[in-house]
């Protein structure tokens, strides 16, 4: 088996500047769509951050889910490192060979990864968006869903957080014929699955030629958005002769990862579609995130941390600040800010106010011992605190008074 790929992209009719990725490479025999989202160069980005990251991890041997969750933490990291980029994203549907007759699916987000096969053409991915969640939980139908206010807000997406990113992906046998398509929502938003299935039918058109007319296709149906297309041909080849990784490497071109230029994106368009010839694949295995980066782990769970430490900190020093008591200072009576019963061997007392009276002038044991052990006029009231200091000067300068 050999795969043979053309792709094509284009910004659309509406759009300043091309926030979709690409990635065809043949060496590798990975095939990926990216759909940016963010302000200014950010969706940009993100998409080709995220197609960059993905082909680095898979060139070093990573798996697909793996790989696409190095991506993920990749633009997250991005965005956090330069304030421009905060909260930028971006889909990713990825097909990897595998095996020699598989492909290999990672997606996450609204792109979409298709399958023609006996002139049927099946989609491969459930969208990660909320009018699909609601299309699928039944309560709102096919036709609201094409024309739903929120149809451009995906439920998932690559960069947005570090943790629990579910992957979907999925294992697909392909065999010679066969005609695989991944692309952006401003394909699949634009057009109906008939429409796809009979363009991608037509073989007199190769690889190449199909990516160009799906793109034309959906600039003749209003291009309001990035358009972007991989089509990928199965091919029978002779499998005795040597094959790169998975039978890929047909095509003489080099590997390529396009990116388009930049425009502020706040959202991924277009994430439903009208198709009732759409009939999502069932994603056989969904891999919850299990690999966190370790910096990243520690910086969520450290930092809420050290946060809660630091404030308990000032909250115990506003407290010692509004504390006081009458004790002994080089054996005289004195008054003292700040509790002498402060935790963790702290000493936060603060001499306020001395005075010329000897604490053993003070007859009362009880009033004495008291005072010895910081125990006297203990109050958070400066003022009730310096008038008991007062009169514990007077008692012992008085001894017969009782004020
Ligand atoms: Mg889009």
């Amino acid at each position: 088996m050999r795969l043979v790929a053309g792709w094509a992209t284009d910004v659309g009719l509406v759009r300043a500047a091309n926030e979709d990725s690409y990635l065809v490479d043949d060496a590798l025999g990975v095939f990926a769509v990216a759909d940016g989202m963010g302000g200014h160069a950010a969706g940009e980005i993100a998409s080709s951050t995220a197609v960059e990251a993905l082909r680095a991890a898979l060139a070093r041997g990573d798996d697909v889910v793996t790989a696409v969750l190095d991506a993920n933490a990749e633009v997250f990291s991005r965005a956090h490192r330069q304030q421009s980029l905060a909260g930028m994203g971006t889909t990713l549907t990825v097909a990897v060979t595998e095996g020699g007759r598989h492909l290999r699916l990672g997606h996450v987000g609204d792109s979409r990864a298709y399958l023609l096969r006996d002139g049927v053409l099946d989609r491969l991915t459930d969208d990660h968006s909320m009018v699909e969640e609601l299309l699928r939980a039944g309560r709102i139908t096919a036709e609201e869903a094409a024309v739903h206010p929120q149809r451009n807000i995906v439920t998932r997406a690559i960069g947005i957080s570090p943790l629990d990113l579910e992957v979907d992906t999925r294992l697909v046998e392909v065999a010679a014929g066969d005609r695989v398509m991944l692309c952006s929502d401003g394909l699949s938003g634009l057009t109906t699955a008939s429409e796809l299935q009979s363009l991608l039918d037509d073989r007199t058109c190769s690889p190449q030629e199909a990516a160009t007319r799906l793109v034309d296709l959906a600039l003749a149906h209003g291009g309001d958005d990035n358009v972007t297309v991989v089509v990928i041909d199965v091919e029978e080849v002779d499998d005795t002769a040597p094959t790169p990784r998975g039978g890929a490497g047909a095509r003489p071109e080099p590997s390529t990862a396009h990116t388009g230029a930049a425009e502020p994106t706040p959202e991924v368009p277009g994430a439903a579609s009208t198709d009732s010839a759409d009939s999502p694949g069932g994603l056989d295995t969904r891999v919850p995130r299990r690999r966190g980066r370790a910096v990243l782990w520690l910086l969520a769970t450290t930092v809420p941390l050290v946060l809660l430490l630091v404030g308990a900190w000032f909250g115990l020093r506003a407290w010692n600040d509004h504390q006081f008591h009458v004790g002994v200072h080089d054996s005289h009576l004195a008054l003292f800010r700040g509790s002498a019963d402060a935790p963790f061997g702290w000493d936060p007392v603060v001499l306020t106010e001395a005075s010329d009276v000897q604490v053993s002038r003070i007859q009362d044991e009880a009033q004495r011992a008291a005072i010895e052990h910081n125990k006297a006029c203990v109050t958070s009231s400066e003022a009730t605190a310096r008038r008991c200091f007062a009169e514990q000067r007077n008692r012992a300068l008085n001894p017969g008074t009782t004020s």
